[in-house]
């Protein structure tokens, strides 16, 4: 890590809104609530959190620059829809720029928004803090799903994900084939 977890909000809160910056930190702090119940690391879960969104703030083009100069992953929906690729460019940002090496702290990052198969604990606890933060008001269901966060962490990444879905429905083209794909893991690993 070339930075402390202060630094990187003093970093942040340059690059980044005034909503996504509170934002940024709902989750760091989410992340870290989720850590303390489940029993991960603090730290890692902190540092995962504060730089889930690191690219959120570049523009599509850039998103697929970045992606064409270094050789990442852009499926077809990501080509339709760039913004979809802030999890795979922020996990290499935070690993050029911020200096973080843990290969789960990157994968955090890397699939936040999707989710993926057989997540690690500290994946599924970035991609349900990133849903249930206490500043998103958003989102139907919001008051159930913390309280489930809380009790049974794969339930509640799968109810995330159906709403989700549920949500995007009236935009099939606009669904990342890794969101039904990881939904349908939650789904059966449930026994649903
Ligand atoms: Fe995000
Ligand atoms: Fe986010």
């Amino acid at each position: 890590m070339f930075y402390t977890i202060t630094e990187i909000h003093e970093i942040l809160r340059k690059k980044q809104t005034g909503s996504r910056f509170v934002h940024t930190l709902g989750v760091q702090y989410t992340s870290a609530c989720l850590a303390m119940r489940y029993g991960a690391d603090l730290e890692k879960a902190q540092i995962a959190g504060v730089l889930h969104d690191c690219a959120k703030h570049m523009k599509p083009e850039k998103l697929l620059e970045k992606c064409r100069k270094h050789d990442l992953l852009v499926t077809q929906a990501q080509e339709r829809h760039p913004f979809l690729l802030h999890g795979r460019v922020g996990a290499y940002i935070a690993r050029k720029k911020y200096g973080v090496d843990d290969p789960d702290i990157l994968n955090a990052i890397e699939w936040h928004t999707t989710g993926r198969p057989e997540m690690s604990l500290l994946e599924k606890i970035v991609f349900t803090a990133d849903y249930i933060e206490p500043n998103r008001n958003k989102a139907p269901n919001l008051e159930k799903l913390r309280k489930i966060s809380f009790e049974d962490l794969d339930r509640a990444v799968y109810l995330i994900l159906e709403q989700t879905l549920e949500y995007l429905q009236e935009s099939p083209q606009d669904v990342d084939e890794m969101s039904e794909v990881t939904f349908r893991y939650y789904k059966d690993l449930l026994k649903l």
